[in-house]
């Protein structure tokens, strides 16, 4: 679809950033037409705004990983829908930073995603808002709860199975034949390491992520011969992280600083399974989540990506 002045707004954007100096005039210019076409140029590397004209929809992204890849595909240039639980000023604070980070329009949708229904309706506005459907489909929202088997209660067990792998399910099912008509789509799941080796305590949570990883094959599978390479295919992926700092494992943190400060209960965290004994960022995790999104990772598709400092390798 045709974007006017795309390619002026996207190099007024790039002009912001610290590289342009070293291009000069002509390679500004080669970035506006780049820009406006989206077909790159040979000897051009693509423009940090690739993603104009397209949207996303990142699940869960009012926290942690989620409000970063949010930021990144924004800075990226899609129109960003986040989601996600939280006070209003904590939704409100998601959405300006996004916004700050971006080009385009951020909305937040308030579907809890235990409730199928509200997941439908959610994807159907989207339909509407993004004029035609999704081009970029984050699963990212998840819970945790870290107890043994036989006490984990019932509830916890159908919050987890809900949340972090029927809801991707869902949003799936609606938002990939858009994709299929569109020749270009990206389903990227945020799985964990817990999608590929297990931990003890934590029995909800490991079943779901080994789910999403199925879950994710299959569809790479079905999609996989759909667009082309200039249109960039339809590519599903699982990123697996090992820990991040976020939200989700600040119980774990707590649990671990044995009468000591919270730098000890990182560093108890670290020992025991991830041996670079550094955290992710989530900002790290959405660089890869971007780098999915091109159009040249479109043969990369039903894999599944440690993020993980060794933890998987051991
Ligand atoms: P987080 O707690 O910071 O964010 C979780 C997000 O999910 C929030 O936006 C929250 O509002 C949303 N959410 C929770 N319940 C919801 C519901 N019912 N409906 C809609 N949204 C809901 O956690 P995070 O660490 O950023 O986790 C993001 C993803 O990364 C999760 O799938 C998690 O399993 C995965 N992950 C995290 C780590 C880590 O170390 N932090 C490691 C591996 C995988």
């Amino acid at each position: 679809m045709p974007r006017p002045y795309a390619g002026l707004r996207n190099v007024a954007s790039y002009l912001r950033t610290t590289h342009a100096p070293a291009i000069g005039v002509r390679g500004l210019l080669a970035y506006a037409v780049l820009d406006a076409t989206q077909q790159p140029l040979p000897g051009i590397p693509m423009s940090d705004t690739f993603l104009a004209g397209r949207t996303a929809l990142i699940t869960g992204s009012t926290s942690g990983i989620g409000l970063a890849i949010a930021s990144a595909l924004a800075a990226a240039g899609a129109k960003v829908a986040i989601n996600g639980l939280g006070s209003a000023e904590q939704i409100a604070s998601a959405i300006a930073e996004v916004d700050a980070a971006g080009h385009a329009e951020t909305r937040h949708f308030g579907a809890d995603l235990r409730d199928p229904a509200a997941i439908d309706r959610m994807m159907s506005e989207l339909t509407a808002w993004s004029g035609g459907g999704i081009d970029i489909l984050i699963n990212n929202a998840g819970i945790q709860h870290a107890v043994p088997l036989a006490e984990m209660p019932v509830q916890k067990w159908n919050d987890i199975i809900a949340i972090n792998l029927s809801a991707a399910f869902h949003a799936m099912r609606v938002a990939l034949p858009g994709m299929a008509t569109r020749g270009y789509g990206r389903v990227v799941n945020v799985a964990s390491v817990h999608g590929l080796v297990a931990s003890k305590d934590k029995a909800p949570y490991v079943a779901s992520k080994f789910g999403i990883i199925g879950l994710s094959k299959v569809a790479a599978l079905e999609y996989a011969a759909l667009g082309s390479r200039e249109s960039g295919g339809i590519t599903v992926n699982c990123i697996c992280p090992g820990w991040v700092e976020t939200p989700l494992i600040e119980p774990q943190i707590e649990a671990r600083m044995a009468g000591g400060n919270r730098d000890d209960g990182v560093r108890a965290l670290l020992a025991e399974k991830q041996p670079s004994l550094r955290m992710t960022l989530p900002a790290e995790i959405a660089a890869l989540a971007v780098f999915l999104c091109r159009r040249e990772a479109h043969n990369i598709t039903g894999a599944s990506l440690p993020v993980d400092g060794g933890w998987t390798a051991q």
